[in-house]
């Protein structure tokens, strides 16, 4: 078992009358690839955005790379842990090349339009997109840019959140993949959220279901196929699954 790069212990975190949180315990092995998967205001953003500070629990810890994220400044927790947000998340002001570049222009870095053109094209872009404004995109076209964003300052660790929930399946099919190849290729560990059950067990290798602020599955895919993970997990297996029975049954 790779040690963990993430170790989340006893997060509580209320909103409140609002428990967001409630009790969270969770290792990450590093290179592993999570989803984070339940119905919306389960939890998954907020338990997501402890990681990289965003959101200060009120109780618990969450120590990344072996040390308390709370005690660590934001620009480098920033650097070392990408960020894809929920929504469109770019900076509408801001070209895609600046879009691309905040990180490297944080971090101090001077040279940074060779590194931009890198990553477009690793999100599979035109360099020559760089000139571009955000509203100039299409949403799957703006995705690829704030992935792109996430992984210019090379981070350990990638977060996403719901990355691919406004996309068209075909653009969200192509986008997952990528992501789950870019995983691979640059040696990450990432932690996906969607609502999606049948994305989260095609891309990750372990599934996490949350229910009111709980971690109430925590299988792989295999798993969860086969019956694994309780009520709540199968349930939402269950919507695939019928799914391609239908789509099998049909004449042709
Ligand atoms: P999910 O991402 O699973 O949809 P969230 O983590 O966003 O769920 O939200 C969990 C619960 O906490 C919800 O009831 C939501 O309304 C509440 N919540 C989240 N963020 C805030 C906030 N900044 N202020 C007040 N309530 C919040
Ligand atoms: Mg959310």
């Amino acid at each position: 078992m790779p040690e963990p790069i993430l170790e989340l212990r006893d997060l509580a975190k209320s909103y409140g009358a609002v428990e967001a949180l409630r009790g969270v315990s969770l290792d990450v092995a590093e290179g592993s690839f999570v989803a984070l998967v339940g119905a919306s205001g389960s939890g998954k953003s907020t338990l997501l955005k402890t990681v990289n500070a965003l959101v200060v629990p009120g109780t618990g810890s969450v120590s990344f790379e072996g040390e308390d994220v709370a005690a660590l400044p934001g620009p480098a927790l920033r650097r070392r842990i990408g960020y894809v947000f929920q929504a469109i998340g770019l900076f509408p002001h801001m070209s895609v090349g600046e879009n691309v570049g905040i990180g490297l222009k944080l971090a101090g870095e001077r040279n940074r339009a060779a590194r931009i053109a890198e990553m477009l094209e690793l999100v599979e872009l035109d360099p020559a997109m760089a000139s571009r404004m955000p509203s100039e995109l299409s949403g799957g076209q703006r995705q690829r840019v704030g992935v792109a964003r996430a992984l210019a300052p090379q981070p350990d660790l990638l977060l996403m959140d719901e990355p691919f929930g406004a996309l068209d399946p075909v653009t969200r099919d192509s986008l997952g993949e990528r992501v789950r190849e870019l995983h691979k290729r640059l040696g990450l560990t990432t932690v996906m959220v969607t609502h999606d059950m049948a994305e989260a067990m095609l891309l990750a290798d372990r599934v996490l279901v949350m229910s009111e602020g709980r971690i109430v599955a925590d299988e792989t895919p295999a798993g969860l196929l086969s019956g694994a993970g309780g009520e709540e997990a199968q349930a939402l297996v269950a919507v695939p699954r019928a799914q391609a029975e239908r789509l099998a049954r049909i004449d042709r």
